[in-house]
C-alpha cells in the first residue's frame, strides 16, 4: 500500500453532462488494474441533505448503498468499474456540510467562534475528505457541478487548501473539459477549455491533466495550443473521445497514457497494468451472439438517467448470456388493457421497475398480466413486485379490491401495506411512520438479508440460501394475505431469515416470473453479471429461441 494515501481531485468544466462521473469511475479501475487500491467520494453541491428526496426526472436515479445510504448515481458507476463497496462517507452534499456544522454551533462546540465558510464550512469539507484516509491507496474525489457556479466554491477552497495540507506529491487535480467540433468552421474548438481553466487557476488550482471530451481524437496541434493556454504540458492534455459504450473509457485513458502518467505525477511504482479483463469484457460485448428484446414499463422511462444501474444491469445480463440487450421503454400512462397487447407485442420480457406513487399504476397492472397469462418472462422490481402481487391477487386468488395503500389509503384489500411499525432487524430499533411522516429517511433503506426456498427461480439463479440486498421503499407485503396468495399459486421464495417481510414472489407453470422487494440492479456489475438479472435475460433468450 502507498502511504500516505494520495488523492485525485477530479472538477468539471463548461457543461455538465460531459461523465465526469464514468471518468473517475473509470481511472480508480485503471488503477485498480496496476495492483493499487482506490476509493471514491463524490461531492455534490446542492443544499439537500442527501438525493434521497430528489425527483429522478432532475436529478437522475438514486444510488443505495449497503448501509443504506441515498446516494448520488455516480457512486453506481464508481461501483461498477471498481471493487468497492461504498456507503454514506462517500457522498457528501453542501446540505450535510452545513447540517453538520450547524448541529456543532448549537451545541456551542465553537466555543463563542464566529461561524464561517472559511474555515469552518471548509475545514468541515476537508474532515470528510480525509475519512478517505488510510483506507485506501488512492482516493479520487470527485466535485459535482461545473467550475464557475457560485454553490460549488467551497468546496474548490476545500480542495485547493488540500494540496497544501497534504504534501503537493500527494494531490493531483483533474480537469473534464469540453472541446467541441464546429461543423461549419470544420474545426474543433479550445476556447472553452481555456476559460473554464482560466476560471479554475483564478481561484487557485491548477489542473494537472485536463480531460478534453471531445467526438474526435485530439491532434498534436490542438493539444500544444490547450496546453499554452492552460499552463499544461501537451503530454498532459488527454483526449477524452466520445465511446459507443462506456466499458471502453478505462482502454481509450490507457491508451492516452493516463494511468502512467498519474502513477509518475503521485510517485507510486506499481507493475504493468492488468488490463485482460477489461479487453475480454469489450471483446464479449462487442461480438453477441444475438439479441433480444425488453420491455421496461415505468413512469420515469423519459430519461434514462432515472434507472441508470437497471440499465446496466440489464446490459450486463446479456453479456453473462452472450446477448445484446436492445431496451424498449414503454410509458406506463399510456397503456391500458386495450393497448398493452400492441405495445409489448414482440418483446421477448417484461420489467416493472422501481417508483413511486399511484401515476400509471393500471399500465403496470396490465403488462404483469400481459407477462402472466402469455408466459412472457417478467422481472418486477420494488413497486414491480408490488404490482405483482396486486395483479395476482386481483386476477388469480380474486381478490378484486386488492391494492397497495400507497396507491388508495383506504383499501378493503391492503395486500401491500405501510407497516405502521417494525422492527429494524439491523439495528434493534423499532421503527413507527404513519402516510404523514418525513418523507427523509423514513424507508428501509440498504442490505437487508433474504432467506430462499428451495426449487425456486430464485434459488436455482443464486444458488445459494441467505442473501443480501439492497432496499429502498416504504410499503410491504401483507403478511394477513400470505395463505390465500399461496393458496392460490403465488410462490414465496425469499423472506427475511425471520420470516416477518416477504421478499421474493414468483409463479409457477411460467418460464420465469419473480418479483423482488429489494432492487438487485445496485450489485450488479459488468465483470459479475446479478443471477437475477442473468436469468432473466436467458429466460428472455429462450422465449425468443421459442417464438421463431
Ligand atoms: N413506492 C413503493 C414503496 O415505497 C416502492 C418503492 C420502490 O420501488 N423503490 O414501497
Amino acid at each position: 500500500m502507498a502511504t500516505p494515501t494520495k488523492y485525485i481531485f477530479v472538477t468539471g468544466g463548461v457543461l455538465s453532462s460531459l461523465g465526469k462521473g464514468l471518468a473517475s469511475a473509470a481511472i480508480g479501475a485503471l488503477l485498480e488494474c496496476r495492483g493499487l487500491t482506490v476509493s471514491f467520494q463524490k461531492l455534490d453541491p446542492y443544499i439537500n441533505v442527501d438525493p434521497g428526496t430528489m425527483n429522478p426526472f432532475q436529478h437522475g436515479e438514486v444510488f443505495v448503498t449497503d448501509d443504506g445510504a441515498e446516494t448520488d448515481l455516480d457512486l453506481g458507476h464508481y461501483e461498477r468499474f471498481a471493487n468497492v463497496r461504498l456507503g454514506k462517507d462517500n457522498n457528501f452534499t453542501t446540505g450535510k456540510i452545513y447540517h453538520s456544522v450547524i448541529t456543532k454551533e448549537r451545541q456551542g462546540k465553537y466555543l463563542g467562534g464566529t461561524v464561517q465558510v472559511i474555515p469552518h464550512i471548509t475545514d468541515e469539507i476537508k474532515n470528510a475528505i480525509r475519512l478517505q484516509e488510510n483506507k485506501c491507496d488512492v482516493a479520487i474525489i470527485e466535485i459535482g457541478g461545473t467550475i464557475g457556479d457560485i454553490e460549488s466554491l467551497p468546496f474548490l477552497e476545500a480542495i485547493r487548501q488540500f494540496r497544501t495540507d497534504a504534501g503537493k506529491e500527494n494531490v493531483l487535480y483533474i480537469h473534464l473539459s469540453y472541446v467541441p467540433y464546429i461543423a461549419t468552421a470544420g474545426e474543433l474548438k479550445t476556447k472553452p477549455t481555456q476559460h473554464s481553466v482560466k476560471e479554475l487557476r483564478g481561484i487557485g488550482i491548477q489542473p494537472n491533466f485536463l480531460l478534453c471530451r471531445t467526438n474526435q481524437f485530439l491532434s498534436d496541434d490542438i493539444k500544444k495550443k490547450i496546453a499554452l493556454f492552460c499552463n499544461v504540458t501537451k503530454e498532459e492534455v488527454i483526449t477524452a473521445k466520445d465511446v459507443d459504450c462506456i466499458y471502453e473509457v478505462p482502454l481509450m485513458f490507457h491508451a492516452e497514457g493516463l494511468d502512467d502518467k498519474i502513477l509518475e505525477h503521485l510517485n507510486i511504482w506499481t507493475g504493468a497494468p492488468r488490463l485482460e479483463q477489461w479487453s475480454q469484457l469489450l471483446e464479449r460485448i462487442r461480438n453477441p451472439k444475438d439479441e433480444v428484446t425488453i420491455a421496461i414499463v415505468g413512469k420515469y422511462v423519459e430519461l434514462k438517467e432515472s434507472y441508470k444501474s437497471l440499465n446496466e444491469a440489464l446490459v450486463h445480463g446479456g453479456i453473462a448470456n452472450n446477448v445484446k440487450v436492445n431496451l424498449v421503454f414503454v410509458d406506463s400512462e399510456t397503456i391500458s388493457e386495450k393497448t398493452c397487447n400492441e405495445a409489448l407485442a414482440n418483446v421477448h420480457g417484461v420489467l416493472v421497475p422501481g417508483g413511486f406513487g399511484s401515476r400509471g399504476v393500471s399500465g403496470k397492472i396490465c403488462s404483469v398480466a400481459f407477462a402472466r397469462e402469455n408466459k412472457i418472462p417478467f422481472f418486477g422490481i420494488c413497486l414491480g413486485m408490488q404490482v405483482a402481487v396486486i395483479e395476482f391477487a386481483r386476477h388469480v386468488a380474486g381478490i378484486a379490491n386488492a391494492n397497495s395503500t400507497e396507491f388508495d389509503e383506504n383499501a378493503a384489500d391492503p395486500v401491500i401495506y405501510l407497516m405502521r411499525e417494525w422492527l429494524d432487524s439491523k439495528t434493534g430499533i423499532v421503527h413507527k411512520r404513519d402516510s404523514q411522516s418525513d418523507k427523509g429517511g423514513t424507508m428501509r433503506l440498504g442490505a437487508y438479508p433474504c432467506a430462499l426456498a428451495p426449487d425456486t427461480f430464485a434459488r436455482n439463479a443464486y444458488g445459494t440460501e441467505l442473501i443480501s440486498e439492497r432496499h429502498r421503499h416504504r410499503y410491504e407485503f401483507n403478511n394477513k394475505y400470505r395463505k390465500s396468495l399461496e393458496d392460490a399459486g403465488l410462490v414465496i421464495s425469499g423472506a427475511s431469515p425471520d420470516e416477518e417481510l416477504v421478499e421474493i414472489v414468483e409463479i409457477k407453470d411460467h418460464p420465469w416470473f419473480l418479483g423482488c422487494q429489494f432492487h438487485p440492479e445496485f450489485k450488479s456489475r459488468p465483470m459479475a453479471p446479478h443471477p437475477l438479472f442473468r436469468e432473466f435475460i436467458r429466460a428472455a433468450y429462450e422465449q425468443k429461441l421459442k417464438a421463431k
